[in-house]
């Protein structure tokens, strides 16, 4: 029977809407055993992965391989079994949209997602969205910050959604591409979707309510198709990006800014928390190393949850 390429588009557990190169949309199952990657995942297929099915006599799909996947990002299972729950596969790049006020998004929150799609070794971007409001001090600032994130390798934007300034640009950046759009709740995410693609509506607040009350403990993603073409991936648990699983030593690895300085510190072991001789503190000093990026790895390395494993 011949094979059709496809890509998954959502996953509700054992159905899979999934769509062909000649863009025709199928319900697709999986029947016996598929070849997986390496990764104890409570799901063997996730939105973003590329399939081969074939159609069944009743017109819906059964996929039977998977191809490689080129990137993915995991939530913990709330089970005790210690599985992953792939949210999704072959993305493009990863983009936060902030703000500086009503509601500010901390610095903090901004490295913290970072760090993860330094992790994942997915692209980050940064928009700054609800710039028509800023007062000349927020503007101050914001000029300082995307200074501080162009120096080290991520690409900002400034727009208003509201607006509709510099949506363009936005355009530019999604066409084509499978994105994964994070942010703290208010900050614009849906306005900034409905504003550049208007067949889509996504109900940002509906889901993570749901999320949050816990009825749900497995949350089916799903990937919008754009009206320009490229994919929003949509999904709460992306929304708060977990890291938790990260160990404190590979912190400083994911702070692109620390990099070529690791090694370099007095004590092969340093944390660069109080250490004497320590590179990441003179670089700090010298102005290389912004000080609300340390001081969001501070907060990584001192919080107590993570394990710290020498
Ligand atoms: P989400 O939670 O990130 O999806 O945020 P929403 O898109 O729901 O937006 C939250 C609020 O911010 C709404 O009242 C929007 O009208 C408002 N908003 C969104 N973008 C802008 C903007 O660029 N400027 C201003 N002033 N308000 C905005
Ligand atoms: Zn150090």
């Amino acid at each position: 029977m011949k094979q059709i390429d496809g890509i998954v588009l959502k996953s509700t557990g054992s159905w899979y809407k999934v769509k062909s190169k000649d863009n025709k949309i199928f319900d697709c199952q999986i029947r016996g055993k598929i070849r997986t990657q390496a990764i104890k995942s409570t799901n063997p297929v996730s939105v973003g992965d590329f399939v081969l099915f074939i159609i069944m006599e009743d017109g819906t799909g059964l996929i039977q391989d998977i191809k490689p996947r080129k990137n993915y990002i995991v939530r913990q299972s709330t089970n005790l079994s210690k599985k992953k729950q792939v949210l999704a596969s072959n993305i493009d790049q990863a983009i936060i949209v902030v703000s500086l006020r009503d509601p500010e998004t901390p610095t903090e929150f901004i490295d913290r997602f970072l760090l993860s799609t330094e992790v994942y070794e997915i692209p980050a971007k940064i928009i700054f969205n609800k710039i028509d409001i800023y007062n000349k001090l927020d503007l101050e600032k914001l000029d300082e910050l995307i200074n501080t994130y162009e120096r080290i390798g991520y690409n900002c934007f400034k727009i208003s959604a509201k607006e509709e300034q510099n949506i363009s640009e936005i355009i530019e950046l999604l066409k084509d591409k499978t994105s994964v759009l994070a942010g703290n709740s208010g900050v614009g995410k849906s306005t900034l979707i409905n504003k550049v693609s208007p067949n889509l509506f996504l109900k940002t607040e509906e889901i993570s309510e749901k999320y949050r009350t816990g009825k749900h403990t497995t949350t089916f993603t799903e990937m919008h198709e754009l009206i320009f073409g490229g994919y929003i991936i949509d999904t709460p648990g992306i929304r708060a990006f977990g890291i938790d699983f990260i160990e404190k030593d590979l912190i400083a690895h994911n702070f692109p800014e620390m990099f070529n300085l690791l090694g370099k510190c007095k004590y092969y072991n340093c944390k660069h928390i109080d250490e004497p001789g320590c590179e990441v503190k003179k670089a700090i000093e010298r102005g290389e190393i912004s000080y609300s990026r340390y001081r969001s790895y501070l907060s990584m390395m001192l919080e107590e949850k993570n394990k710290y494993r020498q």
